[in-house]
């Protein structure tokens, strides 16, 4: 009798920067467990050892004398194909490794090699009776040691494949894979206050109300507080926040306790950056008449098309919208995906799509530790029905059944990932994630990016629009104050014009608010030396140092150098220095001395490393108890308050000198969004622009809300000067510490390419920061025709990389690849 002995062999994905996939046998014993998704132990290199993905199956026996698989670390794949086939198209779009993509979309919890570091995890609730010998006395050796390495676990155990015992126990949540980064705030959670779906209902509430005033007149009391605070009454429904519900009941809290006992009320406890399991779900607001009909042609157009462009104005209402197409999903049991900028990602967001979805709402950004992030990965692996709001990395999910992606702000530059590899564009990954799983994507807007326009003009993408505020609330006037002209007759008082003094002077006393946008950070950019005119510079990149006053230190905002305040100057000895130009922390201070009676906060990158620091900014303005807010582009993003009547833009002129091809477009969409933060309700609000050129084009276009004046011409420019959306742009930088070898070898590269694609290549530059971190940089720029094969021009600057990779000359030069650069 003969039994048929197949060979298997696997290629797997490793998670470092190989450019082919690796091939590894599989011992016979484990033949009819493998499958293509599943994690596996491989050895690579040294006796190191990683968990690999698997990524395709076979027989084909491979040239070199491949390795055996050391072990299976999962029963089920941890990975999808889908997933696998995006992180094809990903790598090969994008000219980058599928090690890299592996490395960007699977959270570390899930990329166990040697070197990961163990620890008992802090939700283990200690029981030991359930845990076999091994995994006992492995919980006894870390609670002797704390931390220990894959490594250390296989000695302790004396065996080599510990991994699938690790998997378990970290599923058990006996174990948890420990971070270098240990999160800074203990998480914060938070009690809200809701009605109960009964009471939602007008006559259940009117009988209530009958009942408790001849019963319970302090719960009435306490109802009627709730309500108020609610916004029931002003038409915007929202959660209430116990604390502030406890404050306007004078710290009485026990008519609420009765009323929550009742259950008339309900309180569910959100944790603000983890927010799960709040079942909360109160009824629908009704669509305004614009935002049916912009509903209906979006669902008309997904009928033909595949994406469509929502170009709503600011505070048009487009969440709203999202939250009806959402709703429609979930109905169908899909699963839906929805995208915002990093920082747009607040509670008060999060919250509005819990009113609605209660538990199907998932949140994923990189606040998260990794403990939370592999809890949504398995949650969205299920394949149950939900919605993940996310920044960029959550496209890399195990999507099961996607139906929907919506990408809001989709103009917003942070979509694009600029460092490390994979340098991909969230935008136009997730349009391509959206259809491998044939499912729809809806891009959101009030300043569309030029690429997607065009698209939705030219029919490629359908196309909606809002051109209402909701609720008749208009879009706030704009001002130009001509700063120039206020200089030279000495009439600014600090950084501030006449008339922006008068108009936030006005606002304070009505008891409304003020938003302040300063495009830079820290207190002044640079400091010069009044008789030699040095300006202090970075000692490893090639810019000037920012002065930060609250540290009294001088910082790179590049790579993060610090040194102490000079008394005097480095080059010529004199103490006579001055500070040149402002940043957000220096209005910060002549606020307070402008406007004494106000409290001002800050929001930049300074004022919200720490994981709530941002949201707790949020709250304390939009519960009033900051009157100005002072900002970088943060305060530019979805931010949805209220009582916002006036908006300044402190030095518009800066947000235009960007270096790029983009500058125009994203200096338009800078100031209409920060605009776009005023008098979003009843009242209309205003918008000043302090500027020294107040006949700018795009300024003019940003007063006259004239998005498709600044479209128009952008696109004639791009027309012109060969860019997006006509040509593709790629960008090969080279880096190196010798100037000169970086000049020969860009060089070199840039003539090879030459030879292929001829006036399409364009360099090598210096780009305007010419060092960064002790490396000399050299740009080439690549730009062919859209229609053009891009893929064959790809496979061509691919193969001279890697000729230029291993030129004996270049070796010690660095390059890094980016397609559609932004
Ligand atoms: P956008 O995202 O377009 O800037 P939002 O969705 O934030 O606008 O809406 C602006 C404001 O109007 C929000 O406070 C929102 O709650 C309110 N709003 C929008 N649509 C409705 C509606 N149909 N019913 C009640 N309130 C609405
Ligand atoms: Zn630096």
């Amino acid at each position: 009798m003969t039994v048929e002995r197949r060979d298997y062999f696997v290629d797997v994905v490793l998670p470092l920067a190989l450019p082919n996939l690796y091939t590894y046998r599989v011992p016979q014993a484990l033949n009819d467990q493998i499958l293509t998704g599943q994690r596996v132990i491989v050895q690579f290199g040294k006796n190191k050892l990683y968990s690999a993905i698997v990524a395709r199956v076979h027989s084909d026996v491979p040239k070199y004398t491949a390795k055996f698989i050391e072990n299976i670390i999962d029963d089920k794949p941890v990975v999808t194909e889908k997933q696998l086939a995006f992180w094809d198209w990903m790598a090969q779009y994008y000219m980058c490794t599928r090690g890299e993509v592996m490395i960007a979309s699977v959270p570390t919890g899930l990329r166990l090699s040697s070197e990961t570091k163990i620890v008992l995890s802090s939700s283990w609730d200690g029981l030991r009776d359930t845990l076999d010998d091994e995994s006992y006395s492995l919980v006894e050796a870390l609670e002797l040691r704390n931390v220990l390495t894959l490594e250390d676990i296989e000695a302790i155990l004396d065996r080599k494949t510990v991994y699938p015992l690790i998997r378990k126990l970290i599923d058990a949540d006996v174990l948890m894979v420990y971070e270098e980064i240990k999160e800074r705030f203990r998480p914060k959670y938070e009690s809200y206050i809701v009605l109960s779906e009964r009471y939602s209902v007008e006559e259940e509430l009117k009988k209530l109300f009958d009942r408790l005033e001849k019963k319970a007149f302090r719960q009435l009391e306490a109802l009627m507080a709730f309500l108020h605070l609610s916004g029931k009454y002003s038409g915007v429904e929202s959660p209430v926040k116990r604390a502030d519900l406890i404050s306007e009941l004078k710290g009485e809290s026990g008519a609420l306790n009765s009323l929550l006992k009742k259950e008339v009320l309900i309180q569910t406890e959100v944790e603000v950056s983890r927010i799960k399991k709040t079942g909360v779900k109160t009824h629908e607001a009704t669509l305004s008449e614009h935002q049916s009909k912009a509903l209906d042609k979006i669902q008309s157009d997904f009928k033909e098309k595949n994406v469509v462009l929502l170009h709503g104005v600011t505070s048009s209402g487009k969440t709203e919208v999202y939250t009806r197409l959402i709703g429609e999903q979930l109905n169908a049991r899909k699963q839906v995906l929805f995208l915002l900028p990093e920082i747009a990602l607040t509670t008060q967001l999060i919250v509005r799509l819990q009113k609605h979805f209660g538990d199907a709402v998932l949140i994923y950004h990189s606040r998260f530790n990794e403990q939370e992030r592999v809890e949504v990965w398995n949650e969205v692996r299920k394949e149950k029905p939900c919605v993940v709001i996310g920044a960029r990395s959550s496209m890399f999910l195990p999507w099961g059944d996607l139906g929907l992606v919506i990408i809001d702000e989709e103009h917003d530059p942070s979509f694009k990932q600029q460092d490390p590899a994979p340098r991909y564009n969230a935008r136009e990954s997730a349009i391509w994630l959206s259809r491998l799983h044939g499912a729809k994507t809806l891009l959101g807007s009030a300043t569309p990016s030029v690429e997607s326009y065009y698209n939705a003009k030219h029919g490629l993408y359908g196309f909606a629009e809002l051109h209402e505020r909701y609720g008749g609330a208009v879009l706030p006037e704009i001002i130009v104050a001509d700063i120039k002209e206020a200089t030279r007759k000495k009439l600014m008082k600090s950084h501030f014009s006449p008339l922006l003094v008068e108009r936030v002077t006005e606002v304070l006393k009505n008891g409304e608010q003020v938003i302040l946008f300063q495009n830079r950070r820290g207190f002044a950019p640079s400091i010069e030396c009044q008789s030699c005119g040095h300006i202090p510079h970075c000692i490893r990149c090639d810019v000037s140092l920012t002065y930060h006053k609250h540290s009294n230190q001088l910082k790179c905002h590049i790579c993060g150098y610090a040194t102490s305040q000079p008394q005097q100057c480095e080059a010529c000895g004199t103490t006579d220095l001055k500070l040149k130009g402002f940043g957000t922390e220096k209005i910060e201070e002549e606020l307070s001395i402008v406007f004494p009676e106000a409290r001002v906060a800050r929001m930049d990158l300074d004022t919200t490393r720490g994981k709530y620091s941002l949201q707790r900014i949020i709250d304390d303005f939009e519960t009033g108890k900051t009157n100005i807010l002072i900002g970088t582009q943060m305060v530019t993003k979805g931010l949805d308050f209220g009582n916002v009547a006036l908006v300044g833009i402190l030095h518009a002129d800066q947000v235009m000198n960007y270096p790029d091809f983009r500058a125009h477009e994203r200096a338009y969409q800078l100031m209409a969004q920060v605009s776009g933060r005023a008098g979003r309700r009843e009242k209309k609000g205003e918008v000043i622009i302090q500027t020294f050129n107040p006949h700018h084009f795009v300024i003019e276009c940003v007063i006259k809300n004239d998005y498709n004046a600044i479209y128009h011409s952008e696109l004639a420019d791009r027309m012109e000067f060969h860019y997006p959306p006509f040509y593709r742009v790629m960008r090969v930088t080279i880096k190196g510490k010798e100037a000169t070898l970086v000049d020969n070898g860009s060089h070199h590269l840039a003539t090879q390419l030459r030879q292929h694609m001829g006036a399409r290549v364009l360099g090598p530059e210096y780009p305007s920061v010419s060092r960064v971190r002790d490396e000399y940089l050299k740009n080439i720029l690549i730009k062919f025709e859209r229609e053009a094969n891009s893929a064959k021009w790809k496979e061509i600057i691919g193969k001279l990389i890697v000729d230029f990779k291993t030129h004996p000359d270049f070796k010690k030069l660095r390059l890094v690849v980016d397609v559609d650069p932004a």
